[in-house]
């Protein structure tokens, strides 16, 4: 079994947004006064990833934490450079080599948005290097109504591809604010500590519900969250199952491993349809 589990990582939890613009592209807020609204709103950390360009902005507070990244835009992709620091031009560059170098920089690459990009499975397969994809965009969701990958995501994790699902905002303005975070599960707010927890998938995604505890005994998935009223245990086609007891709330649920199940990752869902995901459980 292959599963990083931050529920049982020594450290504390920071609340985070890893897609975010400024008015350096097409946000209309000014790094400064964005890093004040999410301080303001109990985030801990916030990577800026203006399109194409690093907006080189340091928080100017103690306890909230900001990090370099950037958005690029080549051939219908939309790639996240996170923790890069110095930007590269991707003129004569492939969707490939732009990971490639991102990762020879330094920093670490997350495919964007596949539904609203039109990327297909088969697409983001023909790639590598990249650490995740996102499962929920908050942006494209008020946009375009297309803010959830997990089919795609599925689809690739079908395949044996081992990578991870982020929530995130791709914050511009106030109306795409506040929709996807990750919890990032390190010892303190330090910039590496923050990026190698993400890299070695010590976090889960939400839209607001929050998972309080996961263990693995006996063979047995155990987990706890805040009040909701399903629980998807995803798994390799027709394995798994979801837990429903007519729309009353419940915190608490398990899953027995049967052994086939290629990969297990839980999808939480609660009354006013928001949600909260783990990282897969490859087996
Ligand atoms: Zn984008
Ligand atoms: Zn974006």
């Amino acid at each position: 079994m292959e599963f990083f589990n931050p529920f049982e990582e020594e450290g504390k939890w920071f609340k985070g947004n890893i897609h975010t613009h400024t008015r350096n592209s097409d946000g209309k807020f000014l790094p400064e006064e964005i890093v004040k609204i999410y301080k303001e709103n109990s985030y801990d950390f916030l990577f800026i990833t203006d399109h194409n360009k690093i907006t080189d902005y340091k928080s100017p507070f103690n306890d909230f934490l900001t990090i370099k990244g950037i958005e690029f835009n080549k051939d219908g992709f939309h790639i996240l450079g996170l923790d890069i620091e110095q930007s590269f031009s991707t003129e004569n560059l492939t969707v490939q080599q732009i990971i490639k170098k991102t990762n020879e920089t330094g920093g670490f690459a997350i495919i964007c948005h596949p539904y609203w990009s039109a990327i297909t499975s088969p697409d983001i397969l023909s790639l590598s290097g990249f650490i995740g994809i996102e499962i929920f965009n908050n942006s494209c969701e008020i946009e375009k109504g297309k803010g959830y990958s997990t089919i795609q995501y599925d689809e690739v994790l079908q395949k044996g591809l081992q990578v991870f699902g982020f929530a995130v905002d791709d914050c511009h303005s106030e109306r795409d604010i506040f929709g996807g975070f990750i919890m990032v599960k390190t010892k303190s707010l330090d910039k590496e500590e923050i990026c190698n927890s993400i890299k070695n998938g010590l976090f889960y995604s939400s839209t607001g519900v929050i998972i309080k505890d996961l263990k693995i005994e006996d063979n047995t998935i155990k987990i706890s969250f805040s009040p909701s009223i399903t629980v998807d245990f995803i798994a390799y086609g027709s394995n798994g199952i979801r837990i429903y007891n007519e729309g009353i709330e419940f915190d608490y649920a398990e899953y027995k491993i049967k052994g086939i199940e290629k990969y297990i990752r839980i999808e939480i869902t609660n009354k006013e349809n928001k949600k909260g995901w783990t990282n897969p459980i490859f087996l």
